[in-house]
């Protein structure tokens, strides 16, 4: 048992490529890759009587495929997959959802709003592209490459996830979901994404938090075109508050990504300061002249970005902005050049 920060990580290193580890009874731990600077994501098998429950899925591409093809070859053989559980709707967790389900016969199990959201990508995804979206990042102050990336993330999502099953098994809040005769209270929590599904065992205290609450780095929270006024941030903090307030505080924490651990009162009372902290900075520099949310980011990153992380970067600065005008602490200042600018109330 490691121990940093207070967190406790009762397992020092991740399953090998292939493998599994059992982090609970009938609770199976796996990784799969991804293609990034955040290189895996963590899914889990859960013990559902004659077989699997299987929570998440990776990316639908063809290392994730291969590696899936490792698992059911080695520690998953023998004994059949019974359904997928899916978390929301990011490709890394819904990427490979149409293929399993196919190739296995499984139903699907999500939110709502998960299996809508990816299906309205799919059906569309030149809708990022359209006229008042990229006019909306504009006057924001965002450049010609980052817009254009921001403006082709349908079709970029759609290389990374397989086509839905036509029907799916709802999970609302408030939900028990019986898997092999183990109870889980289903959660969901919006913010890094809408109605994300979390599920939670209250006799064995265990916390399947997809990517809502993670061990190391603050989740994505972002504001984007289709929505322009949202409050993600401000929806994240409500969720966070709520788990805090409903869970155990021993409970473990199997996350979507990085190392399991203990301590989620903690790690929620730092991610609550992290965002309190960039408002905080962003209050700052707003206070001495009008700024536009472009203008924030090498405030808030102080190394170079590309184009890609610099739209994500503008979209959760944005989520604070959004966060801050709702409390009263920003307020829109003058246009200039056609961009919206800022300044501290
Ligand atoms: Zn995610
Ligand atoms: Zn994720």
């Amino acid at each position: 048992m490691i121990e940093q920060r207070n967190l406790a990580f009762p397992f020092q290193d991740p399953p090998a490529p292939g493998q599994v580890i059992e982090v609970a009874a009938g609770i199976l731990w796996a990784r799969l890759p991804l293609p990034y600077r955040l290189n895996h994501i963590n899914i889990y098998f859960i013990d559902d009587g004659d077989g699997w429950a299987i929570l998440d899925t990776g990316i639908g591409d063809d290392a994730t495929r291969a590696a899936w093809e490792a698992l059911v070859a080695g520690p998953l053989r023998g004994r059949r997959l019974t359904r997928l559980i899916v978390t929301h709707h990011h490709p890394d967790h819904i990427g490979l959802a149409g293929w399993l389900c196919e190739k296995f016969g499984l139903p699907l199990l999500t939110s709502q709003t998960s299996y809508l959201g990816c299906l309205n990508i799919s059906l569309s995804p030149e809708a990022f592209g359209a006229k008042a979206y990229r006019e909306f990042y504009q006057r924001h102050g965002l450049g010609a490459a980052t817009t254009e990336i921001v403006s082709t993330l349908g079709h970029d999502y759609l290389k990374k996830v397989t086509a839905l099953p036509l029907s799916f098994n709802r999970l609302v809040a408030g939900d028990s979901l019986n898997i092999g005769g183990r109870t889980f209270s289903v959660l969901t929590g919006d913010g890094h994404a809408p109605e994300q599904v979390m599920l939670y065992c209250v006799d064995e205290k265990l916390f399947l938090a997809a990517d809502q609450v993670l061990a190391r780095i603050s989740p994505n929270v972002s504001v984007w075109a289709v929505e322009p006024e949202g409050d993600p941030l401000g929806l994240y903090l409500r969720s966070l508050r709520a788990i805090k307030a409903t869970l155990s505080e021993d409970a473990m924490v199997l996350p979507g990504h990085q190392l399991p651990f203990k301590g989620l009162p903690i790690r929620i009372g730092e991610l609550i300061d992290h965002h309190r902290a960039r408002c905080a900075i962003i209050a700052e520099a707003c206070r001495e002249s009008p700024k536009s949310a472009a203008d924030l980011l090498p405030v808030l990153f102080n190394r170079q970005l590309d184009p890609h992380q610099t739209s994500f970067a503008f979209s959760e600065i944005l989520a604070h902005v959004n966060y801050m005008m709702r409390k009263d602490e920003l307020a829109w200042a003058e246009s200039k050049h056609g961009v919206r600018r800022m300044l501290t109330v």
